[in-house]
């Protein structure tokens, strides 16, 4: 079975297709400058790049230009288009409407259409993208997979705010997570790594970008995460703020003259590491300043590994024991320092890092980097959302 995954955004579309017998990626590439003059298509396949300058003015119109170049002579990878069995679209929020990955329909795409305002910089281009793609391949089936799915088996205790219950029915605000994808991901190799059933463990997942986020999975089930109604809450991220008082909020906005909307993109774009620092949002940035004795920095970075660590404790206690800490995503599986900065002294709670095997070069591998006599197991596992969306759309057929 072969499944094309799409991660469509407002002006780029990202597509990988995916051969379920072996979960090879036979193609891979992105559409740059949908809409915007200077379109252009990176195509990965026999281990050659591809660039075609094109112009996109639509989405149907860079999903006709993929297909057209995985079926190509030289740069294609399948005969006609029905070597496809099915298409699986990403998609960030899923609100109380979709708990799992669904099958789309015309139904499904009024609903989606419904939903868009709980994340409207990233669904409306979901919704681009799977109309396009129907357009193009009438017939298709197609899956939608949803970044929230994995945190839909949180408890209601969890997910509640104690905001007028008549308000969380009317509006459905509540927290509902990010990045599951990517921490379900996680949590399986951990459990095949480990060589235990998933059932049996109790893991943190320390999904570490320029988003970031941190779940309790309990049985590789989702208890707990620290995003919330959007990905601007839990730990300190790249650009946003994490975790604040809502009332710093409104303070803020009158002092700066900023309206509720200017408020939340500074929350979401000038905060975080880069409002800390004033150097960079780029963890790899932030470590060369702090080398070179910047403060700000340093306290970027430390707030980071303090957020992070706090997320720890609490969860360690709500699953009631720890088997293993995984750490994914950019600076997850690529900085070092980081790891060890979580979870240095918390050796009182059975986790101890070996500080050699933390240093290893990022090689797409699991590592394990616990020490010889730490209880908990500390996995780095390189996350894959794609091949967990084919996995979901194959799952469904
Ligand atoms: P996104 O949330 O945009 O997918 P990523 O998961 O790519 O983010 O993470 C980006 C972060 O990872 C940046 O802060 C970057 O500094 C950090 N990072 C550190 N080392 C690397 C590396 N070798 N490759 C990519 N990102 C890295």
């Amino acid at each position: 079975m072969k499944i094309l995954v799409i991660n469509a955004g407002s002006s780029s579309l990202k597509y990988q297709l995916i051969d379920m017998e072996n979960e090879s990626v036979l193609a891979k590439g992105g559409c740059e400058r949908i809409g915007i003059p200077g379109g252009k298509l990176i195509h990965k396949a026999h281990g050659e790049t591809f660039t075609f300058e094109q112009e996109m003015p639509s989405h149907t119109d860079a999903i006709a230009l993929v297909l057209e170049k995985l079926v190509d002579k030289t740069a294609g990878v399948i005969k006609s288009m029905d070597e496809i069995d099915a298409v699986g679209h990403r998609v960030v929020a899923s609100g109380e409407a979709f708990k799992k990955p669904t099958l789309v329909d015309d139904d499904v795409m009024v609903t989606m259409e419904e939903i868009a305002e709980l994340a409207p910089l990233h669904n409306p281009a979901a919704i681009l993208g799977v109309n396009a793609c129907r357009k193009v391949m009438p017939g298709k089936k197609m899956v939608l997979v949803f970044d929230t799915s994995f945190h839909a088996t949180m408890p209601d205790y969890a997910y509640m705010y104690a905001i007028d219950y008549d308000d969380y029915k009317t509006y459905k605000v509540r927290r509902y997570g990010a990045h599951g994808t990517s921490h379900k991901y996680v949590a399986g190799e951990a459990a095949k790594f480990l060589k235990k059933d998933l059932a049996d463990l109790n893991l943190i997942t320390c999904h570490l970008g320029n988003g970031s986020s941190i779940s309790a999975v309990k049985g590789g089930v989702c208890i707990d995460t620290s995003m919330g109604f959007t990905p601007l809450a839990g730990v300190p991220m790249g650009t946003r703020s994490g975790d604040i008082d809502v009332a710093a909020i409104d303070f803020l906005c009158n002092k700066k003259g900023m309206s509720i909307d200017e408020g939340l993109t500074y929350l979401n774009k000038k905060c975080g590491m880069l409002g800390i620092s004033g150097v960079s949002s780029d963890f790899r940035d932030l470590a060369a300043a702090k080398a070179e004795g910047n403060d700000r920095a340093r306290l970027a970075l430390d707030m980071f590994a303090y957020g992070c660590k706090k997320y720890l404790g609490a969860y360690m206690a709500v699953l009631g024991g720890l088997d293993a800490i995984v750490f994914t995503a950019g600076i997850g599986e690529n900085t070092p320092d980081v790891r060890a900065a979580v979870v240095e002294g918390l050796e009182a709670f059975g986790i101890e890092i070996d500080r050699e095997k933390n240093e290893f070069k990022n090689d797409g591998t699991i590592h394990d980097i616990s020490g010889a006599g730490s209880r908990v197991r500390i996995l780095v596992i390189p996350t894959n959302e794609e091949i967990m969306i084919a996995r979901e759309t194959a799952a469904l057929l």
